[in-house]
This record gives C-alpha cells, sequence and structure tokens, in this order.
C-alpha cells in the first residue's frame, strides 16, 4: 500500500503476439534501463511478453524492479495439455503475475468465466498473482447491459476467500481494445466503483488493498487524465507498451496519483 493508504498503482505491459528474441529482448533491456535511472519505479510495473522471451527477459529486467508476467496459464498443474503452460512453470522462470481471461482468449479460445476462474485459483496456488480481465463487448454496451455483463463476470471468474491483494481485476471494455476509443471519465469512475463494491463480500479483509486497473487504449497522451480517475489503481497496456519511452511515460503519470485522496 502506498503511504495514502490506497494500493500502489500498477502498470501492466501486454506485449501480445508481438516480439522476435531481438527486438524483444532490446525494448525490455530499454525499459529496465529507464527503470535503474530513474531509481525506483514511479509504480510497479509488471511486462508480460510472449511465453517465449520469459527466460531472456527475466535476465534483461535484473535489478530494474520491473515485474515479468505471463498472458495465460492453464489450470492444471501439469499433464496431458499439448501447447499449455502451467502456473508453476510460469513461477518456475520468474514470473509474478499471469493475466487470465483476457477478452482475446475469451474470444479466440472460447475461455467461459469459470475457466478463468479456475485459471486464477491455479496461479494463486503457485505463488503468482493473477490479472484477472473483465469487459463488456460493444453490443452489450450499446444495451445498455455494461454494468450486468461486467458484474456476472466478477460472479463467476473471481475465486472467493483470497485477500485482496493477492489478485489483480483489470476493467477492460472490448470495443477500447486496439480501437483508439475509451469510455467517458465517468463511465471509468462508475465501473470500477460497482467493481470494488461487487468485491467486497468476495475477498477476506475488505478490499482497501485491492487494485483495478483500466486497460483499453491507453496511451502516452490520455494516460495522466485516465489514471487520475477515482478508483483507477493502474493500466493494462497493450499496443502502447511496445514503445519504452512511451510505455514509461504511462507508468510515470501512474506515479504521479500515488499520493492522490482515498478511495482510488
Ligand atoms: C489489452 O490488450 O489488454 C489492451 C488494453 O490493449 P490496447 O492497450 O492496445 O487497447
Amino acid at each position: 500500500m502506498a503511504a495514502s493508504g490506497v494500493p500502489r498503482p500498477l502498470v501492466v505491459a501486454n506485449w501480445k503476439m508481438n516480439g522476435l528474441r531481438r527486438d524483444g529482448i532490446d525494448r525490455a533491456r530499454a525499459l529496465a534501463g529507464l527503470a535503474r535511472a530513474k531509481g525506483h519505479g514511479p509504480c510497479d510495473i509488471a511486462l508480460c511478453p510472449p511465453a517465449t522471451l520469459l527466460v531472456e527477459l527475466r535476465a534483461a529486467l535484473d535489478g530494474s524492479e520491473i515485474a515479468l508476467g505471463a498472458q495465460d496459464c492453464h489450470a492444471t498443474e501439469s499433464g496431458a495439455h499439448t501447447g499449455d503452460l502451467a502456473a508453476p512453470m510460469l513461477a518456475d522462470v520468474g514470473c509474478r503475475y499471469v493475466i487470465v481471461g483476457h477478452s482475446e482468449r475469451r474470444a479466440g479460445h472460447g475461455e467461459t468465466d469459470e475457466a478463468v476462474r479456475s485459471k486464477a485459483l491455479a496461479a494463486l496456488r503457485a505463488g503468482l498473482v493473477p490479472i484477472v480481465c473483465v469487459g463488456e463487448s460493444e453490443a452489450e454496451r450499446g444495451r445498455g447491459d455494461g454494468v450486468k455483463v461486467v458484474r456476472g463476470q466478477l460472479d463467476r471468474a473471481l475465486p472467493e476467500g483470497v485477500a485482496a491483494d493477492a489478485l489483480v481485476i483489470a476493467y477492460e471494455p472490448i470495443w477500447a481494445i486496439g480501437t483508439g476509443r475509451t469510455p467517458q471519465a465517468g463511465e471509468i469512475v462508475a465501473l470500477h466503483a460497482m467493481i470494488r463494491e461487487a468485491c467486497a463480500a468476495r475477498f477476506s479483509g475488505g478490499t482497501a488493498a485491492l487494485r483495478v486497473l483500466y486497460g483499453g487504449s491507453v496511451n502516452a497522451r490520455n494516460a495522466a487524465e485516465i489514471l487520475a480517475l477515482d478508483g483507477v489503481n493502474g493500466a493494462l497496456v497493450g499496443g502502447a507498451s511496445l514503445d519504452a519511452v512511451g510505455f514509461w511515460t504511462i507508468c510515470e503519470a501512474a506515479g504521479r496519483h500515488v499520493a492522490a485522496a482515498p478511495g482510488r
């Protein structure tokens, strides 16, 4: 927790399926260089590259305080699951975080909320912090069902009885991902407040330490405004995380709001 009693912001880079060894390692080194040059990072930072880069990026990030994360994990510890990665394997190569339930996995791999919950539980068992993604589609939003959809996702996808700082929630409206469009500030604030309220009964010890990130077309230009909003405890960043300097600008924007009013 930050000195203000609110959780320290977390900014997560999701490189998705981008990066060969040559450019991925260079980009991670550039980011780590910025972090080392500026001393302790402005906020908690995690880098989630493609799995092929995890091992080498662990070394590239050494000494930078930037944590390593993965983009998905399997719900079980080992076994006949060709092509999948188990959470203990991710922990074994130095991951601290793992994204689960990203809308691209829900859409592309048919992941249900129940599957997302199993993955989050597997991550917790392995000592990882799951970043559980929720968010409504454009059609759901158009029908005025956004809040109902996200609430249902939380009900089904979140494990119960865990400490609020054991996991992270990312609110990512699907229609905002990769489109350059973002919700109105008031919509983000309302959704984040709803998420915090909906989680109150699920976590042991309250939700003060819960981090609710916003994701969807965050970039170096809009980060300061979005990250200053009530209840926004950081960002999950896709496209804009592929540029180290731009991503660092987003991290700095998050860091500037650490000491904002309680309830953020
Ligand atoms: C994401 O994929 O989680 C994401 C937020 O992407 P983008 O920042 O590119 O919208």
